[in-house]
């Protein structure tokens, strides 16, 4: 029972309908599956409902999530590279991507990755459910999204009673760039997040997985 109480489950969406302006030519199909077209994609970390404590918060979640496309860099040799975009860049225009109530979930035109922090019902339809459960989703090419529940106990540090950060963004940028989940357990895509199994990375299978997925095989 100790055991499955540390088991958390991960939803993503296949499919999202959420107001995004994206365009199919961003992306191309790879039998069936929807991988990115262009290689240099952007990023970035936002906070629209105010929800990371303080700045060093957030400084250390960007930290983690550079480090986080750095692994999944390292082993696409070379065919996506990601650029961060800086907050400062953002807010410049952050009024213009608004919605009525106030809360920026749309996604800015100018990012292909979009990471946030939300809470329960954050206008995307599917509402996040507190403390456990699912943790955060994500979408497939082209839609770029990624939106981790913020009333998670969400640590960088590895801690057996919360959720580790990196280990779940490892996986939802593994959606974000084109992955299905992954039966075997060694697999940052599987559908369990396992608390501190294997730690924040990414095995041979994945590997395997996102080089077969972009053509990269046999290079
Ligand atoms: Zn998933
Ligand atoms: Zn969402």
């Amino acid at each position: 029972m100790k055991i499955r109480a540390l088991i958390l489950f991960i939803t993503c969406f296949s499919l999202v309908v959420f107001h995004v302006s994206c365009s199919r030519k961003r992306s191309i199909h790879r039998k069936g599956r929807l991988i990115w077209r262009s290689r240099v994609l952007t990023w970035t970390f936002r906070d629209p409902q105010r929800l990371v404590h303080n700045t060093a918060h957030s400084k250390a979640i960007r930290d983690v999530t550079r480090k986080v496309f750095k692994k999944w860099a390292a082993i696409l040799r070379g065919r996506l590279l990601f650029v961060e975009v800086a907050e400062d860049d953002l807010d410049q225009v952050e009024e213009n991507i608004m919605d009525k109530r106030g809360r920026n979930y749309r996604k800015p035109w100018w990012v292909d990755i979009d990471i946030v922090f939300a809470r329960g019902d954050h206008g995307d339809g599917e509402a996040f459910d507190g403390p456990g459960g699912t943790v955060a989703h994500s979408a497939y090419p082209p839609l770029g999204i990624v939106h981790l529940d913020a009333d998670e106990l969400w640590t960088l540090r590895e801690n057996g009673n919360r959720v580790n950060l990196e280990t779940v963004l490892l996986h939802e940028i593994g959606h974000v760039l084109g992955l299905h989940h992954l039966k075997d357990p060694d697999s940052i895509m599987n559908v369990y997040y396992r608390n501190l199994r294997h730690g924040a990375t990414l095995s041979k299978v994945d590997e395997k997985a996102i080089r077969k997925l972009y053509h990269l095989t046999n290079k």
